[in-house]
C-alpha cells in the first residue's frame, strides 16, 4: 500500500490513489470518526482529564492542564486525532466551550477544599481563538463558574498568536486586561520570532516536549532548553516543561532554573474527581525533591 501511495505522490500534486488500501482504511476511520464524534458530543461521551503541573523546587502541584479525552466503543481515541477532526467541521467551537467551562468549573470546586488553590491551563485551538466572541465568552465563562480570572491559563501555540497580530493583541488584551493568563503552547517548534514575543501579552512559554526528549542525546538539545529558559528570564514569562519522564530531565531543569514541569513522571491525567480530591501540600507522585 505504501508504495502505491508514494508512487502517486512521486507521480505529483492532485492525484487520488483510491485503489490505495491503506490510504481507504484511513478514510474510513476519518468519516467514522467524524460521525461518532457528533453523537458523542450530544451524547455527553466526552470528558477532561487533569494532568498536574509541578513546581520544580518542590514537586507540588500548582495547577493542572486539562485535556479533552474520549472512549470510543471502549477504546480511548487521543485528541492528536480528534481535535483536528473536530477542528475542521467547527465542532472544536462548542466542543472547546464545554471544556472550558468544564474546567473551570471542576478547578473552582477543588479549590473550595485548598488553602494553595491551583490553576488550570486550557488548550484554545485555531478555530476557538478566531470566533469573535471568544474573549466575551471566556469571562462569561469565568462568571458563571465562579473561578477567579488569575487562576485560567489559556494555551495558545505560535502559529495561532502570529495568524493575525493585531486581532491576537486584541483578543488577548482583553482578557489579560481581566487577569487571565496567556501561555504558548508547544514553544519552540512553530514560527518563532523573538520580535513578536516581546509584543504579546503572554506570560508563559511551554517547552515543548521534543526539546525535553533531546536533554539526554547531549549537547546540543541541552543547549536548545537553556536557551528557552534565558528567554524566559530575559521577557519575565514563566517557563513550563512538557513531557518530563524521567529524573534526570527534572534535574537538569532545576538546574538551570526551569520554574515548572510536567509529564508522566509527576502524573498523567486524573480523572475530575480525583484532581477534586487532591490535598494541599502533597507532592507529585515523584515525591522528595532532588
Ligand atoms: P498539548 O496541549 O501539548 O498537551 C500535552 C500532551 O502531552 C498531552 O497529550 C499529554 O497527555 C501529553 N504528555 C504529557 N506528559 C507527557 C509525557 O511525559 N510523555 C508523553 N509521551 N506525553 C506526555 P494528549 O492529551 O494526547 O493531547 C495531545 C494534544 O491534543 C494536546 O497537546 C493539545 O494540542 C490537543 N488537545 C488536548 N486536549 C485538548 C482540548 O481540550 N482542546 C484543544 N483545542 N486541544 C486539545
Ligand atoms: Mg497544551
Ligand atoms: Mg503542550
Ligand atoms: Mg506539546
Amino acid at each position: 500500500a505504501s508504495t502505491a501511495l508514494r508512487t502517486a505522490k512521486a507521480r505529483g500534486r492532485g492525484q487520488v490513489v483510491l485503489f490505495d488500501g491503506h490510504l481507504r482504511e484511513q478514510t474510513r476511520r476519518r468519516v467514522l470518526l467524524e460521525r461518532d464524534l457528533r453523537a458523542a458530543i450530544a451524547a455527553g461521551e466526552l470528558s477532561v482529564g487533569y494532568q498536574p503541573i509541578v513546581r520544580l523546587c518542590d514537586d507540588q502541584v500548582s495547577g493542572v492542564e486539562a485535556l479533552a479525552r474520549w472512549t470510543r466503543t471502549g477504546d480511548a481515541v487521543s485528541p492528536a486525532e480528534f481535535i483536528p477532526i473536530a477542528e475542521e467541521t467547527g465542532l472544536i467551537v462548542p466542543l472547546g466551550e464545554w471544556i472550558l467551562r468544564e474546567a473551570c468549573r471542576t478547578i473552582a470546586a477543588a479549590n473550595k477544599r485548598r488553602l494553595k488553590p491551583l490553576s488550570v491551563s486550557v488548550n484554545v485551538s485555531p478555530q476557538q481563538f478566531l470566533e469573535p466572541a471568544f474573549g466575551a465568552r471566556v469571562l462569561e465563562v469565568l462568571r458563571t463558574t465562579g473561578l477567579p480570572p488569575k487562576l485560567l491559563r489559556l494555551e495558545i501555540t505560535e502559529s495561532v498568536a502570529m495568524q493575525d497580530m493585531a486581532r491576537t493583541r486584541a483578543v488577548l488584551g482583553d482578557l489579560c486586561a481581566a487577569q487571565v493568563r496567556v501561555s504558548l503552547d508547544d514553544f519552540g517548534t512553530g514560527f518563532s520570532s523573538l520580535n513578536y514575543l516581546s509584543r504579546l501579552p503572554v506570560d508563559t512559554l511551554k517547552i515543548d516536549r521534543s526539546f525535553i526528549d533531546q536533554l539526554a542525546g547531549g549537547e546540543e538539545g541541552q543547549a536548545i532548553v537553556r536557551a528557552i529558559l534565558e528567554l524566559g528570564r530575559a521577557l519575565s514569562m514563566d517557563v513550563i516543561a512538557e513531557g518530563i519522564e524521567r529524573p534526570g530531565q527534572a534535574a537538569f531543569l532545576r538546574e538551570h532554573g526551569c520554574s515548572h514541569g510536567q509529564g508522566f513522571l509527576f502524573g498523567k491525567a486524573m480523572a475530575s474527581g480525583e484532581v477534586q480530591a487532591l490535598a494541599d501540600g502533597v507532592p507529585a507522585k515523584v515525591g522528595a525533591p532532588a
